[in-house]
């Protein structure tokens, strides 16, 4: 196998590979046209996110994605996190006034996950939700490691909020993506109550 150098063009190669998938089974739009990856260590990471033990970002109403600088897996882990940064861009170019209503919350991050607002759920909810398919669909074989572990499955680094806003998603819609993507739209009591179990 021929080593790759884990650079900037490495990981935009990664992400063009991945915005068509992303588009195809959250039927939202992107628009990339010129975008930007930023490669930071964990704690610049962390303290732009804003979530412990994140892997990459994605900087609302910009075409900028934030990846941790080195590798955190094979090359389908790699994708996989960065399909669910490239749907943050779907949700906010499909939907600006959604996010807008969003980022004052995003500051209270590290607030606890069920106290995280529906809006929030949503968003993270719904990028897990595509993160899974492409799994699924494509990149059935992630692995991933951290630090010094050795290689484990992809869904054992997985936040299991995430995962279950995402299984709510998945249960109440049957993964209809025309009734998903409606919510984006929808009345803040209707999720208040989706995701209130
Ligand atoms: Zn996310």
């Amino acid at each position: 196998m021929v080593e790759t150098k884990f650079d900037k063009s490495y990981v935009k190669n990664c992400i063009e590979e991945v915005v068509p998938l992303v588009e195809e089974e959250s039927k939202l739009k992107c628009n990339l046209k010129n975008f930007g990856v930023i490669l930071l260590s964990k704690s610049r990471l962390e303290e732009y996110t804003k979530i412990e033990d994140s892997f990459g970002g994605y900087v609302t109403g910009t075409n900028l994605f934030l990846l941790f600088n080195e590798p955190i897996g094979n090359e389908e882990a790699t994708k996989l996190v960065l399909g669910h940064e490239v749907t943050h861009h779907a949700q906010d170019n499909s939907f600006p006034n959604f996010y807008e209503g969003v980022s004052v919350l995003e500051k209270q991050r590290k607030i606890k996950h069920d106290r995280l607002s529906p809006l929030m759920k949503l968003i993270e909810g719904d990028a897990t939700f595509i993160e899974r398919k492409l799994k699924e669909k494509y990149f059935k074989h992630a692995m991933m490691s951290i630090g010094e572990s050795p290689m484990a499955p992809y869904e054992f680094f997985q936040d299991l909020d995430y995962l279950s806003w995402a299984n709510i998603l998945e249960k109440k819609f049957n993964g209809n993506r025309r009734n998903i993507n409606e919510l984006y739209t929808a009345p803040i009591e209707e999720l208040v109550k989706i995701f209130r179990e």
